[in-house]
């Protein structure tokens, strides 16, 4: 089949690249020229296992082009996505500026049917505006040519994106057009081989079915985290709390992990934006806030373990931090707990030494050359001149260190584990202080 995608971002890229593997000409498009340039050369911009592989053979064999020219590709697509960022407004609320720009651009240049698909997470509603849009557009140029809008939010993990988008939980479709059903069945039926996963509803259903996923799975962290201050504070430990409620089925172990908070470029906003949601309709949505106010405190947990540790008075130490990605296996560092670890020490007029497989190149995009921060390439260079250890991502690499050899490079021995990845006693036993999330131990 023929399929246009506009953005090339985690989900679009991805996406693009799935689909061209089952065979479809895949053309995709972006407005950021540099990227489409980048992407030509076979060179792909962000960090997801298998994907750069598989944009390569693709490229190859002809069926995944990359351009910033939307009219052709337009006329190329009998199915056209929009994967394009819908980044939080001001007030919290999704900023819609992208996808609307998406939708002029196809109403301008339409002339045959197809279907509209929105992959981008969008606010109850978006469906009729992205309608509207190109129906006003076509209307301007006398066309009549017919088209349908679908919501078909994405659900793939960055991290695993490629592995989610081959072997999806569900597929989530909202539309009211059999037509534009049966296309998207016909597209998606090599991902849907095993048993049925698409599960067909009205476009509003739809949108709001991925905020409700992401809002319960920031539930869950921001429940965890809550039950890992109390924890800490009645002398118990959440890591075995959490393996005592996990082991009921109707809880599981899955995302019942306390930390340092949740991060990335979908929980943190879209949990606003679901929140924004309710209250433009008249609705307090009293739970939803609580999530964004405890993650919110959770993500300064790290700073005050550290400070506390050092009388408050943080100038001229240095703090070793593993991890700087939102979680391991990408280098996204949107909304990252490090970041705002890593603000708090530089504040305080601490030095940060650094490292994290993949996310160094962002940090230096983001922060530029300052002296209080050193990136390192090695888990264990960063620990040289360090006073402590802070762990912020739980990457493989970082889950079972040397603890005499970190003891050995730190100048006052202490981990704060960030992610509960160690076993207090045993970094004890190492000569090292440990202070976790909730271990009964930490005040
Ligand atoms: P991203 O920021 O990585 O990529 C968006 C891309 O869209 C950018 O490359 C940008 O240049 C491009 N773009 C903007 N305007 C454009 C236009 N008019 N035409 C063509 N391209 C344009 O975003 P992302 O992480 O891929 O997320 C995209 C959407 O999917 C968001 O709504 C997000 O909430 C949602 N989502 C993201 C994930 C995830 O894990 N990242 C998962 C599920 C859903």
């Amino acid at each position: 089949m023929k399929v246009t995608i506009f953005g090339t971002g985690y989900v679009g890229l991805v996406t693009g690249a799935c689909l061209a593997e089952m065979g479809n000409h895949v053309v995709c498009v972006d407005i950021d020229a540099g990227k489409v340039e980048r992407l030509k050369q076979g060179d792909v911009p962000i960090y997801e296992p298998g994907l750069e592989p598989m944009v390569k053979r693709n490229r190859e064999e002809g069926r995944l082009d990359f351009t910033t020219d939307a009219a052709p590709a337009i006329a190329h697509g009998d199915i056209l996505f929009i994967a394009v960022g819908t980044p939080p407004d001001e007030d919290g609320s999704a900023d819609l500026k992208y996808v609307l720009a998406v939708a002029n651009t196809i109403g301008d240049n339409l002339d045959r049917y197809a279907i509209v698909v929105n992959k981008s997470t969008v606010p109850v509603g978006t469906a009729d505006r992205v309608r509207a849009a190109v129906a006003a557009r076509l209307k301007a140029r006398d066309s009549q040519v017919e088209f349908d809008v679908v919501s078909n939010p994405e659900f793939l993990k960055e991290g695993d994106a490629v592995e989610d988008c081959l072997r999806p939980d569900r597929i989530i479709v909202g539309a009211s057009s059999p037509r534009a059903v049966a296309l998207l069945r016909k597209l998606y039926a090599p991902f849907n081989r095993n048993h049925d996963r698409m599960v067909v509803m009205d476009e509003r259903s739809a949108e709001l079915t991925k905020y409700a996923a992401n809002a319960m799975l920031a539930t869950k962290i921001s429940f965890m985290n809550e039950i890992a201050n109390i924890a800490e504070r009645v002398g118990a430990d959440v890591e075995l709390v959490r393996q005592g409620i996990g082991s009921d089925p109707r809880i599981g172990y899955h995302f019942i992990y306390p930390g340092a908070g949740y991060g990335g470029s979908c929980f943190p906003k879209d949990v606003q934006a679901l929140g924004r949601t309710a209250h433009a309709n008249g609705y307090d949505a009293v739970l939803l806030n609580a999530v964004e106010a405890v993650n919110d405190a959770q993500k300064a947990k790290l700073f005050e373990l550290i400070s506390r540790h050092f009388g408050g008075d943080l100038k001229g130490k240095t703090v070793a931090v593993w991890g700087l990605a939102f979680k391991p296996n990408t280098d996204d560092m949107r909304e990252a707990s490090s970041r705002r670890l890593m603000e708090q020490l530089w504040n305080a007029g601490a030095t940060v030494r650094a490292c994290d497989p993949e996310a160094a190149d962002e940090t230096r995009r983001i922060y530029g050359e300052r002296a209080d921060l050193v990136l390192c390439d090695r888990p264990y260079e960063a620990l040289e001149g360090a006073d402590v250890l802070a762990i912020v991502t739980e990457w493989k690499a970082f889950r079972s260190p040397d603890f005499a050899r970190v003891r050995g490079l730190l100048k006052t021995p202490a981990i704060f584990d960030g992610r509960n990845l160690y076993d207090p006693v045993a970094v004890e036993d190492a000569g090292l202080a440990y202070y976790g999330i909730g271990r009964g131990r930490s005040l």
